[in-house]
């Protein structure tokens, strides 16, 4: 049987894994050995597991595969170290991740060209990884390169999982799981569901889901779903504009979710579980960077424990938006700070190498089908 039609291990919680074995008569103990080759040791074949018993791996190699996907495309941003994917899943679909080194608060950034100075002397504080979660996008947001490309299809857990432990595989430091790169997490709701149960599960991978961001473009039940099923993740909103007008205009979901209803589902969420909320803003040039835009977001900030994100924009082919200007958005940031909302610019990461999400993969298909 080839790898290709083998279930995918990655699919199976611990506790599976732990009945799986169990029901062929293997001691509970080969579960623990074969969850710490998986997740912590990071096996990439069952040969390597020496501990096990031939005959078991030869009955785990005959039902379930733990390969990754292969990368069919690859970029490194020299700049910041930023290393983005795009990986061929089982259908022949592409899909692209990112893994960013962190630097820590004394590194310097060039805010221009997104060096980080020094780079190859600085310790990295670890590394941070930003998943897909669907084929494309049915959201179509404006500003953004996935949405371009309509939705093909979910992703199912394990191959959500498949990217962290492609990355993970040669980076052990990996320790930040971010779900920002192409598609609506929370669209992908169940299967983004298994796979964060199984990469926090203690007794697997063990990923902390205080470590963990989902970012959404503002489905609000799915927000409220996630505050009664007790999730312990980040979750970062999608904002953009702060009134309902402008935002149904960038992002058309908005027309469904106006911004006093997003806003309750945000502080039901916070009231969950405590944690702060992050908002992210994309600073688009003349469009919903003026004074009265941040006063705006101030009144939106209140009442709750949030954290805003100003994002520049990156400007995807052609594109009808700008970024705004450096000093336009130090204005922003100032004017939030001033109404005590802790504000930062998050000076996209691997811009030298299509990082905003959906740009490699797009470029990839036109290059095939040049
Ligand atoms: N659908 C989710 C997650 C994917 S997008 C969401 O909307 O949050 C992750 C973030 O990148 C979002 O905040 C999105 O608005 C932003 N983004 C999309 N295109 C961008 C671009 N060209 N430049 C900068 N950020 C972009």
């Amino acid at each position: 049987m080839s790898n290709q039609s083998l279930e995918s291990l990655f699919n199976y919680t611990p506790h599976e894994i732990q009945q799986w074995l169990k029901e062929r008569g293997h001691p509970a103990y080969r579960a623990k050995q074969l969850l710490q080759w998986i997740y912590q040791r990071r096996a990439a074949s069952f040969d390597e597991m020496t501990d096990l018993s031939k005959p078991l791996r030869d009955e785990l190699q005959g039902a379930f595969s733990i390969t990754v996907p292969p990368v069919r495309a690859r970029q490194e941003d020299s700049a910041d170290g930023t290393v983005k994917c795009l990986f061929e899943l089982r259908d022949g679909e592409c899909v692209e991740a990112v893994l960013m080194p962190r630097y820590g608060d004394g590194a310097k950034t060039d805010p221009r060209t997104g060096a980080v100075k020094n780079r190859k002397k600085i310790k990295t504080q670890g590394y941070t990884t930003c998943i897909t979660t669907q084929v494309g996008c049915m959201f179509a947001c404006r500003f953004c390169a996935s949405g371009q490309m309509g939705l093909k299809r979910n992703m199912t857990a394990d191959e959500i999982i498949a990217q962290v432990m492609a990355f993970h595989r040669s980076e052990p430091s990996l320790s930040r799981i971010v779900f920002m790169g192409t598609g609506e997490p929370l669209h992908n709701y169940d299967h983004l569901k298994r796979a964060i149960d199984i990469l926090t599960d203690p007794s697997g991978p063990g990923f902390s889901p205080r470590r963990i961001t989902v970012s959404t473009v503002g489905l609000a039940p799915e927000i409220y779903r996630m505050a009664k099923e007790g999730w312990k993740v980040k979750l970062a909103v999608s904002l953009h504009a702060t009134t309902d007008a402008k935002r149904a205009e960038i992002i058309p979901l908005a027309r469904s979710y106006q911004l006093d209803q997003l806003k309750d589902a945000i502080l039901y969420y916070q009231r969950s579980n405590g944690r702060r909320i992050s908002l992210e803003y994309l600073m688009l040039g003349g469009v919903n960077d003026s004074r009265k835009d941040a006063e705006r977001l101030l009144r939106f900030c209140e009442g709750f424990l949030c954290h805003v994100t100003l994002i520049p924009y990156n400007a995807v082919s052609k594109s009808e938006f700008r970024s705004s200007s450096q000093e336009r958005m130090q204005l922003f940031k100032d004017c939030l700070r001033r109404g005590k909302i802790d504000a930062t610019v998050r000076y996209s990461r691997g811009r030298n190498i299509d990082a905003a999400c959906g740009q490699l993969r797009l470029r990839h298909e036109r290059e095939q089908a040049a």
